[in-house]
């Protein structure tokens, strides 16, 4: 919530600047319960906690990987579950949250996909899995800086507008105080979306998951592009006003002998030709349903040399994958 939905929350006849000290319990203090906020008057705090609620997730499970990764299964108010990993990588952690339970985009390499969509997510549940993982692991107490990865389950430009308060409530210096700069939202290619996204005023950095070289290719993989066509997808991403640290991402997973080859290398050069931008080469993670298979590394190697010519190019490696957390798996939780 934002302060302004909390005024709404407060009993009839409360100074206005209740509102504010409500807030920033919650999002400095990471309160869990109404009842531990000091700032506020007791009767406040009785009224508040007997018709109000938090609605933080809580935890269901959570899986530890070899490799540091850790998976959680984090409950809705609802019942419903949804998955948020932490990464933690040297100086700086990444964690990935979800912001919808499943996922309406029919990707043919995506367990989320296998799962269609149950809801998106509030704003409220999108920051609560940061906060929740935050307190789990010490990473505000100690000014640990953090990523914010938006690649856990569900299309986050279909859930836009809860994507964006959401953003506002972790960059407000008043909640979570984080950079823009450390929060990345990927798309599938909701095209009207992305021009959505570039007027907002405070908004994540853009991912957009390429995934192949053709429209008839892409079609295939992503039938979302049945839709919005590459072509129209490109435009979008030539059009969309970058900050000026900013650079666009481009993901893309490797699928073996599907779209891997050293002319779909060559063709991802000419389709990201003079866009300010990077790659990120992911070899699919494999699963049940999933009618494909995951690259050589030699193959990756190469279809990384020929991109990096020209555009700086990047191997994910990746996390998690005893623990079925890696990109594409969350979907998986009976590990
Ligand atoms: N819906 C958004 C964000 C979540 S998916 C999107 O599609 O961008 C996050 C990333 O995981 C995407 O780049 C997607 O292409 C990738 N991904 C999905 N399934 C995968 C799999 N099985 N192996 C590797 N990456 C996968
Ligand atoms: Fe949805 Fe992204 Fe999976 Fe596609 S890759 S089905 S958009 S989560």
């Amino acid at each position: 919530m934002e302060v302004s939905d909390l005024r709404q929350v407060l009993p009839a006849g409360e100074p206005a600047y209740r509102a504010a000290q409500l807030y920033r319990a919650i999002y400095r203090q990471k309160v869990e319960n109404l009842i531990q906020i000091s700032t506020l008057p007791a009767g406040v705090r009785d009224e508040l906690a007997s018709h109000a609620e938090l609605g933080l997730p809580e935890l269901d499970r959570r899986f530890e990987s070899i490799d540091g990764t850790r998976r959680y299964l984090l409950r809705l108010a609802d019942g419903r579950t949804v998955e948020t990993v932490l990464m933690p990588e040297g100086e700086r952690d990444t964690v990935c949250i979800s912001s919808q339970v499943g996922c309406p985009v029919d990707c043919k390499f995506c367990m989320t996909a296998l799962m269609g969509l149950e809801r998106s997510l509030t704003a409220g549940e999108i920051v609560g899995q940061v906060l929740f993982v935050a307190r789990d692991n010490g990473l505000l107490a100690d000014d640990k800086r953090f990523n914010i990865v938006m690649m856990g389950m569900g299309e986050p430009l279909l859930n836009l507008a809860n994507v964006l308060k959401a953003t506002r409530i972790l960059c407000d210096p008043e909640a979570i105080g984080m950079s823009e700069r450390r929060i990345t939202v990927s798309t599938s290619g909701i095209v009207p979306k992305i021009e959505e996204l570039g007027k907002a005023e405070v908004r994540p950095k853009l991912a957009v998951s390429l995934n192949a070289s053709t429209e008839e290719s892409r079609q295939g993989l992503m039938p979302i592009t049945r839709k919005w066509h590459l072509k129209d997808l490109m435009e979008a991403c030539r059009a969309y006003p970058l900050r000026p640290w900013e650079k666009l991402t481009f993901e893309y997973v490797l699928l073996g002998g599907v779209n891997d080859s050293d002319a779909d290398a060559r063709r991802v050069v000419r389709l990201l030709a003079n866009l300010n931008c990077k790659v990120n080469l992911i070899a699919l993670n494999p699963g049940p349903g999933i009618p494909y298979e995951t690259p050589a590394p030699e193959r990756v190697a190469a279809f990384q040399e020929i991109v990096r010519r020209s555009v700086p190019c990047f191997i994910r490696k990746p996390r998690g994958l005893d623990i079925f957390a890696a990109c594409g798996q969350l979907k998986r939780n009976s590990a």
